[in-house]
């Protein structure tokens, strides 16, 4: 392994000028997904900035019509936050089942976003729920923000600071995990908004990173049910040594149908534009995880109770 610095920054624009001086430069957020690709020489790095001290990059707090977390929101601390329970369950949820205890501790909702690792689970979560990117070099939005896996807007200088989430929308997020990892295998979060029955879904771990699923939203928005006949998205999976496109493909229409139904069931009309949108100014219900190979901790080996604290 080559040299590497650390540097400490203070603020944002040093930061910034750290990234723009030296291309070889990475921030370093909670290191869960950077330092084992440093360590394995998957990645040419002679600079890590660390940015726990840039005050920009913290918190998290309710604003007008969204929630905002800064990009160094922990997963652990986005599933306990009260705001995000009540504001965005789905979103809290999400968060608590993502990797084991230590990594939710250390990872970073920024970190998970800038890397976009094609099984992550944020990237689709971000894309279901539209929600808006705000960085060193301006507004993204989320559609405009995962450009393939390991790849996005931020390009080698830019910096994450925080994730704007809208409020009064529905939302749902469930994923086949891989057994060690709680890797998407894949994984698929589908959000709505019942004032104009527009539905988003977003499909993660089918290969080539977190997208929208075009075919699902418009037979969602079908009042007939055609979602219960959708095709599985084969031109949108990729296979690999754990399984094959087609099998990812179909585990992504078996979640699809699920969510769907679950989601459906907390909608007036079926999921057509509510003419009343007021009465959806309070979150509905968390909608239960739908991927079945998740086992209650009673049932489950000592192994994987770990994973379940
Ligand atoms: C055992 C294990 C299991 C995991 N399971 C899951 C899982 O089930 N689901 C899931 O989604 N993820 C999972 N992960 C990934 C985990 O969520 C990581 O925390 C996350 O992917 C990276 O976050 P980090 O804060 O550690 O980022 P780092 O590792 O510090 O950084 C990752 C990349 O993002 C860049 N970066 C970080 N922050 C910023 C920023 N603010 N602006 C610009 N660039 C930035 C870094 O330069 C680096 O290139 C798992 C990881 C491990 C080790």
């Amino acid at each position: 392994m080559s040299a590497l610095a650390y540097t400490r920054a203070r603020d944002l624009p040093e930061v910034v000028a750290l990234l723009r001086a030296n291309p070889e430069a990475r921030v370093l957020a909670g290191g869960q997904s950077l330092l084992p690709m440093v360590r394995l020489g998957l990645t040419e790095v002679t600079q890590l900035i660390d940015v726990q001290d840039v005050a920009e990059l913290h918190g998290l707090r309710l604003a007008k019509d969204h929630l905002v977390m800064g990009a160094l929101c922990t997963h652990a601390q986005i599933a306990r936050s009260a705001l995000v329970q009540e504001h965005l369950p789905w979103v809290a949820q999400a968060a608590a089942r993502i990797a084991d205890a230590q990594v939710r501790e250390v990872g970073t909702l920024g970190g998970s976003l800038a890397n976009h690792d094609p099984n992550a689970c944020w990237p689709a979560l971000a894309l279901a729920a539209q929600a808006r990117l705000e960085t060193s070099q301006g507004w993204v939005d989320a559609d405009d923000f995962f450009q393939g896996p390991f790849t996005t807007a931020l390009g080698q200088s830019g910096v994450l600071v925080a994730v704007h989430w809208p409020l009064g929308r529905l939302g749902a997020y469930a994923k086949f995990e891989q057994v060690a990892s709680r890797f998407a295998q894949p994984g698929l979060a589908m959000g709505v908004d019942p004032r104009t029955g527009s539905w988003r879904v977003a499909v993660t771990g089918l290969g080539y990173g977190a997208q929208r699923w075009a075919e699902a939203e418009a037979a969602l928005r079908q009042p007939a049910g055609d979602w219960a006949h959708l095709k599985p998205p084969l031109d949108l999976a990729v296979g690999d040594v754990h399984t094959s496109a087609e099998y990812r493909a179909h585990l992504a229409r078996v979640l699809c149908r699920r969510l769907a139904a679950n989601l459906k069931a907390h909608l007036p009309d079926n999921g057509l534009a509510d003419p009343n949108p007021a009465r959806h100014s309070t979150p509905a219900p968390p909608v239960p995880a739908a991927a079945k190979n998740t086992p209650t901790p009673s049932d489950s080996p000592w192994w994987k109770r770990l994973f379940d604290r």
